[in-house]
C-alpha cells in the first residue's frame, strides 16, 4: 500500500536529485519522472518477491512470444493496479499538480501496431492479476509506432523517439545478455561417431534484456515484460566469438544499430523484409537461450522442459522459435532428433490471427538459408519428416496434399504450416474465425490433426479500459452493484441488468456518457480546433486503417447523408458526429488515400453552414492507447464494419461495448459473440454473412456496375469522388478509390471488400440507429445492456481458457501478498 507521507517525500526528493529543483519549481514533466521513479520504488519489493516465489514453488512458466506489445502508458495503470489512485491523486493535489495532467506527460510506449500488440498487453495484465507466472518476450524498438501528423489532410509519419528522455519503468539486466548469430556457414564434424554442427564465419550481436514490471491488480504479483535491445559485441570479446576482422566489426556495429531501430508499421500485412526476419530470430534466440538457462538452474534433466515451460507464439512472427529450440536441444544439449522433437512439440503453441493471404508469412528459402544456415537445416528436416507422413497418409493424392501443406514449397518457408505441424495447439481468436480455420483455410491440417485446433475468443482488460479509462462509470457500477468485484470478475456486470427498467439509473448512466463526451469534445477542440456538439450522436470508428475494415464504407455513407441533407428539405436527421481515428502503414497507398478522403469530406461538411452542424466529421490524429481510452468512454455507436470473414476477432468492439456503446456491424469476428450476449435487438447488424462472402469469392466476386447503374444515390456519391466535389484542386485525387470500387484491378476483382454490395444494408442499419437514439429511454436501455453483458469479454476469461486447455499453469502463491 502507498503511504501518502512517504510518497510525497519521495516525489520531492526525486525532483531534487534528478533536477536540482524544489517541487514548486518543477515542470509537469519533471514531476512525471519523479512520481514514476517513486512508484517504481514501491513496486520493486513485490517484483523481487514474485520472482523468488517462482523459484521456490518451481512454477511452470509461460513465455508469451510476441513481436509487439502495445502496452500504453504505464504510470496510471501501475497506480490503478496498486490500488492507489485516490491516494496518489491526493498527494499530487497537495503538491499543486493534477494526476491526469501528470499522466499526460508520458509518451505511449507504442511497441505495437494495433490489435495483436494490444492483445498481448491485455494478456500480460490478466496473467499477473490471476497470479500466473509469465514473461512477455519482445523487442525494445528504439522507435515505436510512428506518430501520425495530418497535414493538408494527408498522413505524415514522424519518428516516435519514446525513450529519448529515459523510460522510468524499466531495468536493464546486462547479466542476462546472450549472443545471437547470423549468416556464415555450417561445418559438420564427426565427434565420437556423432555429427556435430558448427556455425562459422557468422556475424553476431549481443542481446541485452530490459525488464518492465507487469503488476497484477492489488495482489502483490509482479511479472515481467522482457524486451531485448541489441549492442555490438566489443572488440575484445569479438575475438572470443568470431574470427574477427575490422570489416566484420563494423558490420556487427551496424547490425546492432539497425536491428532494433524500428517496428515495421504493417498491420495484417507481410512485407518480407530481411531485417524483419533478423528481428524475429534475434529476440527469439535470446528469449529461448534465457528460458533454457533459467530452467537448467533448477533442473538437471532437460527432458522435463515441457513440464516447466510453455511458449505461446503470437501469430507466426515468432515461429522461428520452433527450429531454434530444436537447434538448442540438438546442438547445445546434445539430444537426438526424436528427443528434441518430442520436447519442442510439447512446448510450442500457436495462435492464428488472420486468414488473409497477404498477411501470411512466407520467407524465400534463399534468404532464410543464408541468414540462418543451421536453423534452415533443421527446417528442412522437419519438412522432410512431415512430407513422409503426408505420403503415408495420402498415398493417392500426396502431391496435391504436399502442395497444400508442406512447410517448404515453391521456394518458400511457410511459417504458419511449421507452427501447425510442430506445435501441440493451434487456436483461433473468436468462434467464427476458428470455424473458418477448421473448415476453410486450414481444413487439410484440421483433417490430419483435429485435436490441435481450439478457439480462444479474445478479451480486453477492464483494469485499463474501464477502471482507468472511465472512472465515472466504474464508480457508478461499484455503487450500483455494492461492490467492486467486477474489477477482477467482469461477469459481475450482469448485476446491472436489474437497472434496465429503472429510469433514474438509466438517466445516471446517460449522464456519465454525456460527461465523457464533454471530455472528448475538449480533446477534439484542443487537438483539431473543431467545435463538436455533445448532444449529437458520437458515431466512432477507431482502428488501424485497412481496406478490409472498410473505413471507406463509413465515409461514403457520410457523403450519402450529406447529399440527402443538401438535396431534400424534408430530410430530418438527428445531429451526428462521425469520429475516425486510424494510422495507415507508411507504404499502404489505398489506406492513405482513404485518410485523405475522410479529411477532405470533413473539410467540406464541417464548413458548410447551411446544414446547421447536423453532420460533423472528425479525424483524430495519432490514434493510440492513451487517446483510445478517452474515445471509447465517449462513444455512442461502435462501428465494426469489416467485410465478413476478414476480421478474426477485433477487440476494439469489446472496449466500446464495455463502455456502453451499441455496435453497428457485420457478423464478423467477435461481433458474432457480442450479438449472442446482448441479443439481436441490441445490435445493428447488416451486410453479407461470412458464408456469402466466401461463396462470392469462390465464384469470381460480383458485379458492382449493376449497383452503380441502378442506384442513383450511390452513383452520385461515387461520381463525387472524381468530379472534384471534395477535391476542387485535383479532380484525380480520389480516382484510384473510385476505380477500385468499379473496375477490375490487375488480378484483383472490382470492389474486393464488397463495399457497394453492403452499402444499402449499412445505410438501413444507420436509420435504425437513429430511430433508436431518438427514443431516449430505449437508447439508455440498449447502452446499459452493452455494459451489463460485457462480462464474457474480459481477457481474464480468455487467459483462464488458455491456462485450462493449453498452458496448464498453476497459480503462484505470494506469502507477502496484500
Ligand atoms: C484495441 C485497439 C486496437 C484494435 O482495434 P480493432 O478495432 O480491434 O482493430 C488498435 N489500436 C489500439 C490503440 C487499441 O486500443
Amino acid at each position: 500500500m502507498i503511504n501518502a507521507k512517504e510518497l510525497k517525500k519521495a516525489i520531492e526528493d526525486n525532483v531534487k536529485v534528478l533536477y536540482r529543483k524544489t517541487i514548486d519549481e518543477a515542470s509537469k514533466e519533471q514531476v512525471f519522472y519523479a512520481l514514476s521513479y517513486a512508484i517504481k520504488d514501491t513496486i520493486i519489493d513485490e517484483w523481487i518477491n514474485t520472482h523468488k516465489a517462482y523459484d521456490k514453488q518451481d512454477a511452470k512458466i509461460l513465455y508469451y512470444l510476441s513481436m509487439e506489445f502495445l502496452i500504453g502508458r504505464a504510470l496510471g495503470n501501475n497506480i490503478i493496479n496498486l490500488g492507489a489512485r485516490k491516494e496518489v491523486a491526493q498527494v499530487l493535489n497537495e503538491l499543486g499538480f493534477d494526476l491526469t495532467d501528470i499522466e499526460d506527460q508520458e509518451s505511449d510506449p507504442a511497441l505495437g501496431n494495433g490489435g495483436l500488440g494490444r492483445l498481448a498487453a491485455c494478456f500480460l495484465d490478466s496473467l499477473a492479476t490471476l497470479n500466473y507466472p509469465a514473461y512477455g518476450c519482445g523487442i525494445r524498438y528504439h522507435y515505436g509506432m510512428f506518430k501520425q501528423k495530418i497535414e493538408n489532410g494527408y498522413q505524415k509519419e514522424v519518428p516516435d523517439d519514446w525513450i529519448k528522455n529515459g523510460y522510468p519503468f524499466e531495468i536493464k539486466r546486462s547479466e542476462y545478455s546472450y549472443i545471437v548469430k547470423f549468416g556464415g556457414n555450417v561445418r559438420v564434424e564427426n565427434v565420437n561417431g556423432k555429427e556435430k554442427f558448427i556455425q562459422e564465419n557468422y556475424g553476431s550481436v549481443k542481446a541485452i534484456p530490459y525488464d518492465m514490471p507487469v503488476l497484477g491488480y492489488e495482489n502483490g504479483m509482479v511479472n515481467s515484460l522482457r524486451i531485448w535491445d541489441a549492442e555490438a559485441i566489443t572488440n575484445f570479446s569479438l575475438e572470443q566469438f568470431d574470427k574477427g576482422d575490422y570489416q566484420k566489426a563494423l558490420e556487427q556495429e551496424n547490425l546492432a544499430k539497425t536491428l532494433v531501430e524500428v517496428l515495421y508499421p504493417n498491420d495484417n500485412h507481410y512485407a518480407g523484409k530481411e531485417l524483419r526476419l533478423k528481428q524475429q530470430y534475434f529476440f527469439i534466440s535470446a528469449s529461448l537461450q534465457r528460458a533454457i538457462d533459467k530452467f537448467k538452474s533448477h533442473h538437471s534433466d532437460i527432458h522435463m522442459l515441457p513440464q516447466k515451460v510453455v511458449f505461446q507464439l503470437n501469430d507466426t512472427h515468432p515461429t522461428v522459435a520452433i527450429p531454434e529450440l530444436m537447434r538448442l536441444l540438438l546442438d547445445e544439449e546434445g539430444l537426438n532428433w526424436d528427443e528434441a522433437w518430442n520436447i519442442t512439440s510439447r512446448c510450442m503453441a500457436y495462435t492464428n490471427h488472420t486468414i488473409m493471404s497477404e498477411a501470411l508469412e512466407k520467407w524465400p528459402i534463399d534468404l532464410f538459408k543464408s541468414l540462418l544456415p543451421r536453423v534452415y537445416q533443421i527446417v528442412e528436416e522437419i519438412n522432410k519428416r512431415f512430407v513422409m507422413q503426408i505420403r503415408d497418409r495420402y498415398p493417392n493424392n500426396a502431391a496435391e496434399k504436399e502442395k497444400k501443406m508442406a512447410i517448404l514449397y515453391d521456394g518458400q518457408v511457410r511459417m504458419a504450416y511449421m507452427a501447425i505441424v510442430t506445435g501441440f495447439s493451434v487456436n483461433g481468436v473468436a468462434k467464427l474465425h476458428t470455424e473458418i480455420l477448421k473448415h476453410q483455410e486450414l481444413k487439410d491440417f484440421y483433417e490430419m490433426m483435429p485435436e490441435k485446433f481450439n478457439n480462444k475468443t479474445n478479451g480486453i482488460t477492464q483494469r485499463r479500459f474501464l477502471l482507468h479509462a472511465n472512472p465515472l462509470l466504474s464508480d457508478w457500477i461499484t455503487k450500483k452493484l455494492g461492490s467492486d468485484k467486477f474489477i477482477t470478475d467482469l461477469p459481475q456486470l450482469s448485476g446491472l441488468k436489474q437497472y434496465l427498467n429503472d429510469d433514474k439509473s438509466l438517466e445516471e448512466f446517460m449522464e456519465i456518457k454525456y460527461q465523457n463526451k464533454l471530455r472528448l469534445v475538449k480533446y477534439i477542440k484542443e487537438h483539431n480546433g473543431i467545435d463538436v456538439n455533445p448532444d449529437s450522436i458520437f458515431d466512432v470508428q477507431v482502428k488501424r486503417l485497412h481496406e478490409y475494415k472498410r473505413q471507406l464504407l463509413n465515409i461514403l455513407h457520410v457523403m450519402y447523408l450529406y447529399n440527402k441533407l443538401k438535396n431534400n428539405d424534408g430530410f430530418n436527421m438527428y445531429p451526428r458526429t462521425f469520429i475516425f481515428g486510424a494510422k495507415a502503414a507508411a507504404g499502404y497507398r489505398r489506406a492513405k488515400q482513404t485518410i485523405k478522403l475522410i479529411n477532405s469530406v470533413a473539410d467540406v461538411i464541417n464548413n458548410d453552414r447551411s446544414i446547421n452542424g447536423k453532420i460533423k466529421v472528425v479525424f483524430i490524429e495519432d490514434y493510440k492507447v492513451s487517446n483510445a481510452e478517452i474515445i471509447f468512454a465517449a462513444a455512442d455507436v461502435s462501428e465494426q464494419i469489416s467485410t465478413a470473414s476478414k476480421e478474426a476477432s477485433g477487440t476494439g468492439n469489446m472496449k466500446f461495448m464495455l463502455n456502453g456503446a451499441p455496435t453497428i456491424g457485420t457478423m464478423d469476428g467477435a461481433n458474432v459473440e457480442i450479438v449472442e450476449e446482448v441479443g439481436q435487438d441490441n445490435a445493428f447488424i447488416f451486410g453479407l454473412s461470412s458464408d456469402e462472402v466466401i461463396e462470392y469469392e469462390n465464384n469470381g466476386g460480383y458485379d458492382p456496375m449493376v449497383i452503380f447503374n441502378s442506384d442513383s444515390e450511390i452513383r452520385t456519391v461515387l461520381m463525387q469522388l472524381v468530379n472534384g466535389f471534395y477535391s476542387p484542386n485535383n479532380t484525380e485525387e480520389f480516382r484510384e478509390i473510385y476505380d477500385s470500387l468499379l473496375k477490375k484491378q490487375g488480378h484483383d476483382r472490382a470492389d474486393v471488400y464488397f463495399i457497394l454490395k453492403d452499402f444499402r444494408s449499412y445505410a438501413k442499419a444507420h436509420e435504425e440507429v437513429e430511430k433508436a437514439y431518438r427514443d431516449r429511454r430505449r437508447w439508455g436501455e440498449m447502452a446499459l445492456t452493452q455494459t451489463a453483458c460485457a462480462g464474457k469479454f474480459s481477457s481474464d476469461r480468455t487467459i483462464e481458457e488458455y491456462v485450462r486447455d493449453i498452458w496448464h499453469l498453476t497459480k503462484l502463491r505470494l506469502d507477502n501478498a496484500k
